[in-house]
């Protein structure tokens, strides 16, 4: 099954959600970054939100960012989206692993949940801080909820589940936001709160063969009508070797000078996808010139 995001609105436009499956882009979270079975919930979480969350832009050319500083064992968790749900991310500490806790991965101690999670929105060209709050649990679907409810006044449900099999793969991965619009009622509120007493957990779902289209069936079973579009998501880095030649570039020549005399050339990872690119002495040369 590929992964994807249904984009729904309720037929009285009084709710709208997201709900997504994200099984193989979590995988390729795992295998990218080496990802300990903690550290693949909270970056796989994060990453699961962050493609929703670009489903979310109005313009093609803006993206989103979910920067998560908690100062738990496992750093700090930074993902991007654009607007076609293309996403990619990283952790500070990715073999951070921790013990169980009530029998299940402990995310919020890896993340910790003293700091905060921000959230930054690219319009094309400038950055801009849309909103930064602070940190409930360190569980990642609380803190998000929390997010759109202080700093976007959004009352949001938000539910985001990775399930590790044995052999430490993804077995299942996905979510769901649901948002209330302004022109909803209390009878909307209460129908959704019931929805989420009842709601198992999304990889229980996802795990016996649910996919995107149940996961939303089930947000809004209480509702007459809605209608959805489908969109593809995956782990996908746009770094190039002109990208990482500008980055050097903005180092500045002084910088740039002492490199080529000290290492002569220059090597440099990708965060996001763990790509070396190697720039020779001819090559920083011609960044000075
Ligand atoms: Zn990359």
């Amino acid at each position: 099954m590929n992964d994807c995001i249904l984009r729904a609105l309720t037929g009285d436009g009084a709710v709208r959600a997201f709900s997504a499956v994200t099984t193989n882009m979590v995988e390729q979270a795992r295998t990218t970054h080496f990802l300990s079975p903690t550290m693949t919930a909270a970056l796989g979480r994060t990453l699961t939100a962050c493609a929703m969350m670009g489903c979310m832009l109005k313009n093609d050319d803006e993206s989103i960012s979910i920067q998560i500083d908690g100062h738990g064992p496992g750093g700090r968790i930074i993902t991007l989206s654009d607007s076609s749900a293309n996403v990619k991310g990283y952790a500070d500490n990715p073999a951070c692993e921790l013990p169980l806790k009530n029998g299940k991965l402990d995310v919020g101690g890896a993340v910790g949940k003293d700091g905060f999670l921000g959230i930054v929105r690219d319009y094309g060209m400038k950055e801009c801080y849309t909103g930064k709050v602070e940190l409930v649990s360190g569980e990642i679907g609380d803190d998000l909820a929390q997010y759109f409810a202080q700093s976007e006044q959004v009352p949001s449900v938000v539910a985001l589940g990775v399930l590790v099999d044995t052999d430490c793969s993804v077995k299942a991965a996905g979510g769901l936001i649901v948002q209330v619009l302004p022109n909803a009622t209390d009878e909307h509120i209460t129908a959704l709160e019931n929805m989420i007493a009842q709601l198992p957990p999304i990889t229980t779902i996802i795990s016996g063969g649910g996919t995107a289209e149940d996961i939303l069936a089930r947000a809004f079973a209480s509702f007459d009508s809605y209608t959805f579009e489908t969109l593809e998501t995956k782990y996908k880095c746009d770094c190039s070797r002109d990208r990482i030649k500008r980055a050097v570039a903005s180092l500045g020549k002084k910088e740039i000078t002492d490199i080529i005399n000290t290492q002569g050339s220059a090597e440099l990872t990708c965060h996001f996808c763990n790509t070396k690119y190697t720039l020779s002495k001819d090559e920083l040369e011609e960044l000075i010139g």
